[in-house]
């Protein structure tokens, strides 16, 4: 298979440099040339999900170096559970819990296939695949944890010094080796243009081959996939019906990833898009003109964007809105309304949401009875409680339990350097 640029003006490319490259050249996303069609029946037996993420990739991968490979790199990246938990609700409605990977968000699912597809593309020693991310939150410690210790490669990790919660700073700067931290007198728009800048710095492309793993390379998308087509096939199996999703939403990476499962074929119904105060998104499907806008802070904080780079690819793929609301709507959900939801649901479920689940909570709970009573419907569960106890304890009253693998890189050392928001600093850093 080949990728084009949703731009149009960037020659197609394959697999593996779609995934090295990250952004096509004309600034563009890559996109399928063509999407593969899958039915039910071609799974066959397969539920776990390296199974069921072998059978849905592997026409992404078809004529790829990467090809023979695929197996192997879906069973090293999805190396822990994904469970989906019915809830005792009115009508049926389960969570898909994808935060048991080692740093306890679905961040972890993107980062490890693209970490474990680039280690088997010969990195080389003499000029290391050098990762950038600038991260205001959940992104670097995956991108950190999943590159950590692999040779030919390193990462470079640019936060906002200071504004990054306390739990988020831990998994930033916990590494060693082939990891390094930086915390940037800065926002985190300076790290980003940080990044930007490296991309264009002479003396750093000399000598490092430099990509980057922020949420528009392909490598993460395509295993975000795998999840919906395992947990849609888990409630058709059980049901017969097609499963309907509530998706926490900010970049859309999270959603464009389960409308590829369903244009692909799986048994995907409808896909409600639960976004916070960063209301872009539900202005847009409400007024019909696309205006993005800076983002605002809220208790949610890994869904503050407010100009979603994969929208770029959702209108890609359907250009008409009246044709996208037939099967997608959104809604969005204040600060306050996402604290009152996680007390009534630990009362009414005994869960705990974090921030962000909650609004996918708050959000289904106010779809028509007769949308809920169609269902069966799915909330995604984008991160674990305990990396947002200052926001989720108060709350509730109680101390919440570390998750094992989260608790272990709270307990390491944390290195990092201060750098000066100014590329010169960066490229210092580097060399
Ligand atoms: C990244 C993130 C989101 C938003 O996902 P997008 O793919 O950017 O829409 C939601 N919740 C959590 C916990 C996240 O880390």
């Amino acid at each position: 298979m080949r990728f084009r640029s949703t731009r149009g003006q960037a020659p197609p490319v394959g697999l593996a440099d779609a995934l090295r490259r990250g952004l096509a050249e004309d600034g563009g996303l890559y996109v399928p040339e063509a999407f593969p069609r899958l039915a039910p029946a071609d799974f066959g037996t397969a539920e776990s999900l390296p199974a069921v993420a072998a059978t849905l990739l592997a026409p992404f991968f078809r004529g790829d170096v990467l090809e023979a490979e695929l197996g192997a790199i879906t069973t090293e990246a999805f190396d822990f559970p994904v469970p989906l938990k019915s809830l005792p609700a009115e009508h049926d409605l389960s969570v898909l819990e994808l935060f048991h990977g080692p740093t306890a968000a679905f961040k972890d699912f993107g980062a490890r296939f693209l970490a474990a597809s680039l280690a088997r593309l010969n990195p080389s020693v003499d000029r290391p695949l050098t990762i950038l991310v600038a991260t205001s939150g959940d992104t670097g410690g995956a991108v950190a944890g999943a590159f950590h210790g692999r040779p030919g490669t390193q990462v470079v990790v640019l936060f906002p010094k200071g504004r990054v919660s306390p739990r988020q700073e831990a998994q930033l700067t916990c590494w060693d080796g082939n990891v390094q931290a930086l915390s940037v007198e800065g926002s985190f728009d300076d790290c980003q243009r940080l990044v930007k800048a490296a991309f264009t710095n002479e003396a750093l492309k000399s000598r490092f081959e430099l990509s980057s793993a922020n949420s528009i390379n392909l490598g993460r998308l395509l295993p975000q996939a795998a999840y919906y087509a395992q947990s849609s096939l888990a409630v058709f199996r059980r049901t017969g019906r097609p499963a309907n999703y509530v998706i926490p939403s900010g970049n859309l990476g999270n959603a464009l990833a389960c409308i590829w499962a369903r244009t692909v074929g799986l048994p995907i119904g409808h896909v409600h898009l639960a976004h916070n105060r960063n209301r872009t998104v539900p202005d847009y499907f409400a007024a019909g003109d696309w205006q993005p806008r800076a983002s605002v802070a809220t208790i949610a904080s890994a869904m503050d964007v407010g100009n979603p780079s994969n929208m770029e690819r959702l209108r890609d793929l359907v250009p008409d809105l009246g044709e996208l609301r037939r099967f997608v709507s959104t809604d969005w959900v204040d600060d306050p309304v996402i604290a009152e939801r996680i007390k009534t649901d630990y009362r009414r479920f005994g869960e705990v949401w974090c921030p962000h689940t909650a609004v996918g909570a708050e959000a289904y709970e106010r779809l028509p009875a007769e949308v809920r009573a169609a269902g069966p419907w799915v909330l995604v569960g984008t991160a674990h409680p305990a990396k947002f106890p200052e926001t989720v304890e108060p709350l509730l009253g109680l101390t919440l339990p570390i998750p094992p693998a989260l608790e272990a890189l709270l307990a390491l050392p944390r290195r990092f350097r201060v750098i000066e928001p100014a590329e010169a600093a960066l490229t210092q850093a580097l060399l």
